[in-house]
């Protein structure tokens, strides 16, 4: 299926972050970078391409000129993206060229000599990676990512003014949840109107869709499926879509459809708990794994640490999981800018489970959440 043709948000997406990236790629001792389809190629150009096995790809020198190389089928969609007002130079190859060949000679233009160190983004496809090898064989490859996310990362307010306005569309579609999850209904009838209004609440499209009724709400990851939803189901919701700007929402909410049993009711609290914890741990200067210890502190205490068996967060913004990962061992300095889910769980095999899940951005001061509907268990 061909993905959602998003509009391009040409306030967002300008030189400066090409600027940066050329400097990022100079510190680093890179002489260009190579951007294939992807996040990355969204982030610095705003240009949402397919990805396909004809080869498209920025080159974006350390110093230099800036062009993408891409199948001349495709110059139609790129002048719809921010590509010609941030003055890059589209060079279209034909059916019958080597677009490999192309970039080699395309570098070699704008290079003072022949590059020994380029970095290609993560999201490269191995067949393109091996065909750029063999037509640039005395140059060294290494990955675009650690240049790249630095960059990704600390969002500017622009990016935030997005991720708030993804995250509101996602809580008008939990807030509507009692439409749907209903006694009676399978996890995929609901997980269809689900889908239909995140897209009618203002994504482009709907990213995915857990709906985990029961003892299906022990798996973090449930595919929604024929399972009947019963009174007295815990049931956790985990969704989330793409913005027509391309940034992302993910939030999880857990209903109890009817009177859910003892135990689950205890340990919801103690979810809440640490999920409170979490958030308040998040400000400027504390390490990522920082905040994966305080909601863990909670839950271990409580005695249900074996039952949280997941990292802590993840970052988001053009992809749904990015940099910054909340874990342990993560001892990354949280900045403002840095946004992040705070999704502590308690999940007991065959039994239930819950989560609660909010985007948080970190701030000068702190921390502000971005998912704003109610974090107690909401009673359908
Ligand atoms: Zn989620
Ligand atoms: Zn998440």
């Amino acid at each position: 299926m061909a993905p959602a043709k998003l509009r391009p948000v040409t306030s967002l997406y300008n030189n400066d972050r090409i600027n940066a990236a050329a400097r990022a790629a100079h510190t680093a001792g890179v002489e260009a970078l190579l951007i294939t389809p992807g996040a990355d190629l969204r982030y610095l150009t705003g240009y949402d391409a397919m990805a396909l096995e004809r080869l498209t790809c920025l080159l974006l020198p350390a110093e230099g000129p800036v062009s993408l190389i891409l199948p001349e089928l495709e110059v139609r969609a790129v002048q719809d993206s921010p590509i010609p007002a941030l003055g890059i130079a589209v060079i279209p190859w034909s059916e019958t060229v080597d677009p490999y060949d192309l970039v080699r000679h395309v570098l070699g233009e704008s290079l003072p000599v022949a590059p020994s160190r380029l970095a290609v983004t993560n999201h490269m496809a191995a067949e393109q990676l091996l065909s750029l090898r063999a037509a640039l064989p005395k140059s060294e490859f290494s990955l675009a990512g650690e240049i790249i996310h630095t960059l990704r990362t600390r969002k500017s307010a622009e990016e935030i003014a997005e991720l708030t306005a993804a995250a509101a569309a996602i809580d008008r579609v939990h807030e509507r949840m009692a439409e749907w999850l209903l006694p009676g209904r399978t996890e995929r009838e609901v997980a269809r109107d689900v889908s239909n209004a995140i897209i009618d609440e203002g994504h482009a499209s709907a990213s995915f869709v857990i709906v985990a009724a029961g003892s299906n709400s022990a798996s973090p990851h449930h595919v929604p499926g024929g399972q009947v939803i019963e009174s007295g189901d815990p049931v956790v919701v985990d969704i989330g879509g793409r913005m027509p700007s391309g940034y992302c929402s993910d939030s999880t909410r857990t209903y109890a459809v009817g009177q859910p049993p003892m135990p689950f009711v205890e340990y919801y609290q103690v979810v809440y708990d640490a999920q409170q914890a979490g958030v308040a741990a998040v400000k400027p200067g504390v390490t990522a794994e920082s905040v994966d210890a305080a909601c863990r502190e909670v839950i271990d205490q409580a005695g249900y640490g074996s039952f949280f068996i997941h990292r802590t967060g993840h970052g988001i913004g053009l992809q749904t999981h990015e940099e910054p990962y909340l874990v342990a061992g993560n001892q990354l300095i949280l900045e403002p800018g840095m946004v992040f889910s705070v999704e502590p769980g308690i999940y007991l095999p065959n039994a239930h489970g819950a989560r609660i899940e909010d985007i948080v951005a970190c701030t000068e001061s702190g921390v502000e959440r971005l998912n704003t509907t109610t974090h107690s268990l909401v009673y359908l």
